[in-house]
């Protein structure tokens, strides 16, 4: 029997919290209602609790339960298991999954149970558990609440409701040993300060700076899928000034980090801010973004200042750009697992940038019809923000565009 020394939870009244049933997903509510008339214990949890209460519409919804995820698939007819090391249910409704997990102890620090890489951490056995268990492996005191369907309670093991209320974000137990059990967890106190505007308890951030290099034993691959997350989910702004405030710049972004360092005059900061502001106003019009323009903009300190190292030492300007390029991609993807499809969209913003220096006829007309020139052109304007004299490169290039555009509208209509 696990021994979990938790009190009796606060139980917070229907009256006295705002979660509504009209908020939760129908697909949610079918899970929740399914599991109690089936007799068993279901409860939301996590990011969708703490989302209803600071009034921010979750994006999906998942549940916690004492039913084995063999009991949850005899309820459901619409549902797989997944995972080896850890099983969890998926109650699938069209294009919703609601992710039921049975209560456990002793998290290994994957999340919700996904399966990942062991990274030589804290390899601990996932067993079953209580819900305070449950409550207890989890990181932060406000991703530790319960909604219970029988009476539209919220149940509070770790302090999470106060801490919700009061906009702040706080580890349960030892924030240290939290960190070392998964160093993921400071970045995820980042990202959803970020996300939620809650400041970082005093006791959570203070060891922060210190555990940044243990970023280093985690999952290269779980570390750009957090990356995706930190800066393609609408606050990259906030969570870039947040990772340099608490110094997890240079375990991230190694080369970026110390670019930025060397770099005096910080028009290359200023240029990136600039990007990630753009990044965040373009998903918050509903537009698309890609994590290839996204590392472009990150890369590139690290990037000019290998090129700048290659130039010095007298190499070709053309061989030293692809060189340059490789290695700072060959760098960083020791640290994040940046994807080629999207590594080499990367390295072809990069790459067409001189070009727009070149005005030739048909200079121009390969350029336009690159299929990289969108982003690329993108890519200059960023530029142009922080270097006055690319104002008339930007300003050809628009307007070749908007010839472009109408010459092709004249062919579509003859
Ligand atoms: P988001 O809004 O990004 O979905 P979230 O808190 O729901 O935020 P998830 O990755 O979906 O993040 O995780 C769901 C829940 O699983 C969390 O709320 C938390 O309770 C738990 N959890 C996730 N990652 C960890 C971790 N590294 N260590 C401990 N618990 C975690
Ligand atoms: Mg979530």
């Amino acid at each position: 029997m696990p021994d979990t020394a938790v009190a009796p939870p606060l139980v917070i009244p229907r009256e006295s919290h705002p979660i509504s049933r009209r908020n939760i997903s129908p697909a949610a509510l079918k899970v929740l209602y399914g599991l109690r008339d089936a007799g068993y214990q279901g409860f939301l949890v996590g990011g969708a609790v703490r989302d209803l209460l600071a009034g921010i519409q979750p994006k999906d919804f998942d549940v916690a339960t004492d039913a084995t995820p063999e009991q949850v698939r005899a309820v459901f007819r619409n549902c797989r298991l997944i995972g080896r090391r850890f099983r969890l249910a998926h109650v699938v409704f069209g294009r919703e999954i609601i992710e039921v997990a049975t209560f456990r102890a002793n998290d290994a620090g994957d999340g919700e149970g996904r399966e990942t890489e062991d990274d030589g951490r804290l390899l601990r056995d996932n067993v079953y558990g209580s819900i305070e268990d449950d409550a207890v492996r989890r990181d932060f005191t406000v991703n530790a609440l319960y909604y219970a369907i029988g009476d539209f309670t919220v149940r509070d093991y770790v302090g999470g409701y106060a801490d919700v209320m009061a906009r702040r974000l706080r580890l349960i137990g030892e924030p240290e040993q939290r960190y070392r059990e998964d160093p993921v967890r400071l970045l995820r106190a980042v990202r959803l300060a970020a996300k939620l505007g809650f400041s970082i308890d005093a006791a959570t951030a203070a060891p922060m700076a210190a555990m940044a290099p243990l970023l280093a034993g985690s999952a290269s691959a779980r570390l750009f899928d957090e990356s995706v997350k930190l800066f393609l989910a609408g606050h990259a702004e906030p969570s870039f000034l947040a990772l340099e405030q608490h110094q997890l710049l240079p375990a991230l972004l190694p080369e970026a980090a110390a670019a930025l360092r060397a770099h005096r005059n910080g028009s290359l900061r200023t240029m990136l801010l600039a990007g990630l502001q753009s990044t965040d106003a373009r998903i918050a019009a509903g537009k698309p973004v890609t994590p290839a323009f996204l590392y472009a903009v990150l890369l590139w300190p690290a990037y000019c200042r290998e090129l700048a190292r290659l130039q010095a030492q007298g190499v070709d300007p053309a061989v030293a750009q692809q060189r340059a390029a490789d290695r700072v991609t060959l760098h960083q993807t020791q640290r994040i697992a940046l994807p080629r499809r999207f590594s080499l969209p990367m390295q072809e913003i990069w790459m067409l940038q001189p070009r727009f220096a070149l005005r030739q006829k048909k200079r121009v007309h390969r350029l336009l019809a690159h299929p990289r020139f969108r982003a690329a052109y993108d890519f200059l304007e960023l530029r142009a923000g922080v270097a006055p004299e690319l104002a008339t490169d930007l300003q050809f290039w628009r307007e070749a565009q908007a010839q472009a555009g109408a010459l092709a509208k004249v062919d579509a209509e003859a």
